[in-house]
Protein backbone atom coordinates (compact mmCIF):
# COMPACT_ATOMS: atom_id res chain seq x y z
CA UNK A 1 0.00 0.00 0.00
CA UNK A 2 1.71 3.00 -0.98
CA UNK A 3 2.25 5.55 1.31
CA UNK A 4 0.90 9.38 0.12
CA UNK A 5 2.37 12.58 2.07
CA UNK A 6 -0.19 15.73 1.65
CA UNK A 7 0.43 19.05 2.75
CA UNK A 8 -2.02 21.85 3.26
CA UNK A 9 -1.79 25.18 1.36
CA UNK A 10 -3.96 26.98 3.64
CA UNK A 11 -2.97 25.54 7.26
CA UNK A 12 0.41 24.44 6.02
CA UNK A 13 -1.27 20.93 7.99
CA UNK A 14 1.06 17.81 6.77
CA UNK A 15 -0.67 14.04 6.98
CA UNK A 16 -0.16 10.90 5.74
CA UNK A 17 -2.61 8.68 3.66
CA UNK A 18 -2.44 5.15 2.60
CA UNK A 19 -3.92 4.84 -0.28
CA UNK A 20 -4.61 2.34 -2.94
CA UNK A 21 -3.32 3.11 -6.48
CA UNK A 22 -7.18 2.63 -7.49
CA UNK A 23 -7.91 5.12 -5.04
CA UNK A 24 -8.91 8.86 -5.91
CA UNK A 25 -6.17 11.48 -4.74
CA UNK A 26 -7.23 13.25 -2.20
CA UNK A 27 -7.78 17.13 -2.20
CA UNK A 28 -9.09 18.44 1.02
CA UNK A 29 -7.20 19.04 4.01
CA UNK A 30 -9.07 17.68 6.80
CA UNK A 31 -8.42 20.20 9.03
CA UNK A 32 -9.56 23.16 7.49
CA UNK A 33 -11.28 21.77 4.16
CA UNK A 34 -8.64 23.50 2.28
CA UNK A 35 -7.05 22.93 -0.92
CA UNK A 36 -3.72 20.37 -0.62
CA UNK A 37 -0.87 19.27 -2.50
CA UNK A 38 0.76 16.17 -2.48
CA UNK A 39 3.84 16.13 -1.14
CA UNK A 40 6.62 13.46 -2.54
CA UNK A 41 9.00 12.14 0.02
CA UNK A 42 12.89 12.67 -0.44
CA UNK A 43 13.79 10.12 1.85
CA UNK A 44 14.59 8.08 -1.44
CA UNK A 45 16.28 10.42 -3.22
CA UNK A 46 18.50 11.74 -0.92
CA UNK A 47 19.80 7.95 -0.62
CA UNK A 48 20.53 7.88 -3.92
CA UNK A 49 22.27 11.66 -4.25
CA UNK A 50 24.72 10.93 -1.00
CA UNK A 51 26.79 8.90 -3.57
CA UNK A 52 28.73 7.81 -0.71
CA UNK A 53 28.68 4.10 -2.16
CA UNK A 54 30.87 5.27 -4.69
CA UNK A 55 34.07 5.67 -2.02
CA UNK A 56 33.71 2.38 -1.12
CA UNK A 57 33.68 0.65 -4.42
CA UNK A 58 36.61 3.35 -5.34
CA UNK A 59 38.41 1.65 -2.92
CA UNK A 60 37.79 -2.03 -3.68
CA UNK A 61 39.49 -1.25 -6.81
CA UNK A 62 42.70 -0.72 -5.15
CA UNK A 63 42.74 -3.45 -3.12
CA UNK A 64 43.70 -6.69 -3.44
CA UNK A 65 42.62 -8.72 -6.52
CA UNK A 66 39.46 -10.87 -5.82
CA UNK A 67 40.48 -14.48 -5.04
CA UNK A 68 38.08 -15.34 -7.72
CA UNK A 69 40.45 -16.01 -10.34
CA UNK A 70 40.49 -20.01 -10.71
CA UNK A 71 43.84 -21.65 -10.30
CA UNK A 72 45.25 -23.13 -13.95
CA UNK A 73 43.08 -26.53 -12.92
CA UNK A 74 41.02 -28.49 -16.04
CA UNK A 75 38.02 -27.93 -16.18
CA UNK A 76 36.37 -31.80 -16.76
CA UNK A 77 32.79 -29.50 -17.19
CA UNK A 78 34.07 -28.82 -20.66
CA UNK A 79 33.70 -32.37 -22.09
CA UNK A 80 30.09 -32.70 -23.22
CA UNK A 81 28.18 -34.53 -20.92
CA UNK A 82 26.85 -37.88 -22.33
CA UNK A 83 22.72 -37.57 -22.12
CA UNK A 84 20.83 -40.76 -20.22
CA UNK A 85 21.01 -44.05 -21.51
CA UNK A 86 17.65 -44.47 -24.24
CA UNK A 87 17.09 -48.41 -22.75
ZN1 LIG B 1 -5.51 22.86 6.10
Amino acid sequence: MPTYQYACNACEHEFEAFQSFSDASLTQCPECKGEIRKVFSAVGVVFKGSGFYKTDSAKKTTSEPAKTTPAAAPTPAAAPTPAAKAD
